[in-house]
């Protein structure tokens, strides 16, 4: 049978076992036994669950049986029976086994004793072999496939935006210049500064922050429109929430005001938590029960106050507090916590306010609206007060800020003025103003960080860990 119908080890530990000749292929992950017979745990990725295969030994070469080691591929024909042993149904009484690659055992990196995520991360090209990477990589699909079913379903078009960027003013951060310039000799100007003109783009180029932008194009033609693609951000922050190449989602919506932006956002995130909850719920346990794990070493004021899975509900649920950033402010002022960055108006808050707000104060998500104009982007739209704008950023615990979004200005005017105020390069952005010279329309859109998604759903505590070749500073080796 040709592989492309062949069934998965997932399918087939769900199959009632009638004595029925099976093949499967996939990884050896255990192998015990005694003198007459070996039991065999065997992986192929599509479950946290391995099968488990029985030989008895008696039936096979002493040869290929010394060549069945942890790590090793075989493909295995047998029949499918009723397991006699506890915690399997099924057992495959393998009549056929062919070793498709040897690994030794010895050498091979993945012991079977517990690893930490520090050295998992060194062997990023086998952390996938892992049940937490297995299930990581799995959750990842699951939600990918949700956001574009979502977006899909609302009708939404999903739009492309361009990875190389010539305009330099998103002012989302630090960004990554795009050359094929001689590093050691490029053309220079008579003032001695790189002459741009004459790289291949005949200017400057750089790696996308943002798709926002382009999306708004689209946004002013088509209503409602999404992006999904890899960003990449220069900042040298070595957090647990930050890395410099990620995956954004960007819806941005033709006729939405900040109120409709709010609703989505909500609407949305609880959308992905309980399509995970459904149909990753193996993975999930799995992962419940790793942290509970690895939070029993930790101090109890450490600990999450809710299991995985419980978390996951109670967010899904939960209406999310709507409150203006000024009302943060005062709710942290009086709160009489000392924080190492202080508190006052007009401040951009950092992740510990963030966390106060959410896992101290309200206990759930929480959605900040109306910041201070000066700590926020040029293109959102301005409050009638002058001081603020229609920002809002949606917190979660244990990752603080996990979306950014805006209503954003569709007066040409006002845009105009605020891009000079803030000393833009407004030649650049011709295009852009051009949009709210031709039938512009109030729209509102925002970017959710992926893996911050990832992270919250799967508990994991570095973002590092739920991409699978994480890009961070001094950071490039797979
Ligand atoms: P932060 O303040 O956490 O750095 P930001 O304000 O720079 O975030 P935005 O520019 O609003 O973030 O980007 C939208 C979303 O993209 C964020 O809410 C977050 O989920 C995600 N994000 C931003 N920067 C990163 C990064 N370096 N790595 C991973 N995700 C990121
Ligand atoms: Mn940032």
């Amino acid at each position: 049978m040709s592989a492309l119908h062949q069934k998965r080890i997932a399918d087939w530990l769900v199959t009632t076992p009638e004595n029925q000749e099976i093949t499967v292929s996939g990884w050896v992950r255990t192998k015990r036994g005694n003198k007459d017979i070996a039991f065999i745990a065997l992986s192929d990725g599509s479950t946290i669950n391995n099968i488990q295969i029985v030989a008895d030994l008696s039936k096979f070469e002493e040869e290929l049986l010394r060549k069945i080691q942890t790590g090793c591929s075989l493909r295995v024909t047998g029949n499918l029976v009723a397991s006699q042993g506890a915690g399997q149904a099924v057992d495959l009484v393998a009549s056929q086994i062919t070793v498709l690659g040897e690994a030794d055992a010895e050498t091979f990196p993945l012991q079977k004793k517990k690893h930490t995520l520090e050295f998992l991360r060194e062997i990023a090209h086998l952390r996938p072999r892992t049940n937490t990477f297995g299930a990581i990589l799995r959750i990842r699909h699951a939600l990918s496939f949700a956001i574009h079913n979502y977006f899909n379903e609302r009708h939404f078009y999903n739009i492309h935006a361009p990875i190389i960027t010539g305009s330099d003013a998103e002012g989302a951060g630090e960004m990554f210049r795009v050359t094929t310039l001689d590093a050691s000799n490029p053309p220079r100007k008579e003032d001695g500064t790189v002459d741009s003109s004459q790289d291949f783009f005949g200017k400057d180029a750089n790696l996308t922050v943002s798709g926002q932008l382009e999306s708004e194009l689209a946004a002013m033609a088509l209503s409602r429109v999404y992006t999904f693609g890899p960003t990449f951000r220069a900042e040298n922050s070595n957090t647990t929430r930050h890395l410099a190449e990620f995956w954004m989602i960007e819806p941005e919506m033709a006729f939405f005001e900040l109120e409709d932006n709010m609703d989505l956002a909500e609407d949305f995130l609880k959308y992905l938590i309980r399509y995970a909850m459904e149909h990753c719920a193996d993975d999930l346990a799995f992962l419940e029960k790793r942290l509970i794990e690895e939070e029993s070493q930790m101090k109890k004021e450490d600990r999450n106050p809710m299991a995985l899975l419980e978390k996951l509900k109670f967010v899904s649920e939960q209406p999310f507090e709507r409150l203006t950033y000024t009302e943060a402010i005062q709710i942290l002022e009086r709160s009489g916590k000392k924080f190492e960055f202080q508190v006052k108006w007009g401040v951009d808050l950092q992740s510990e306010h963030e966390r106060y707000l959410v896992e101290k104060h309200f206990k759930k998500p929480v959605i900040l609206t109306n910041y201070p104009k000066d700590i926020k982007a040029f293109y959102m739209k301005q409050d009638e007060d002058g001081k603020t704008v229609r920002a809002m950023d949606v917190l979660f615990p244990g990752i603080g800020e996990i979306i950014g979004g805006s209503q954003r200005e569709e007066d040409y005017e006002k845009l105009s003025r605020r891009i000079d105020e803030m000393k833009i390069h407004r030649e650049s952005l011709w295009w852009y103003l051009e949009t709210r010279q031709y039938g512009t329309v109030p729209h509102s859109g925002f970017g959710l960080g992926f893996e911050r998604l990832i992270l919250f759903v799967t508990g994991m505590g570095n973002i590092r860990d739920v991409i699978p070749f994480p890009r961070a500073p001094k950071n490039l080796e797979f």
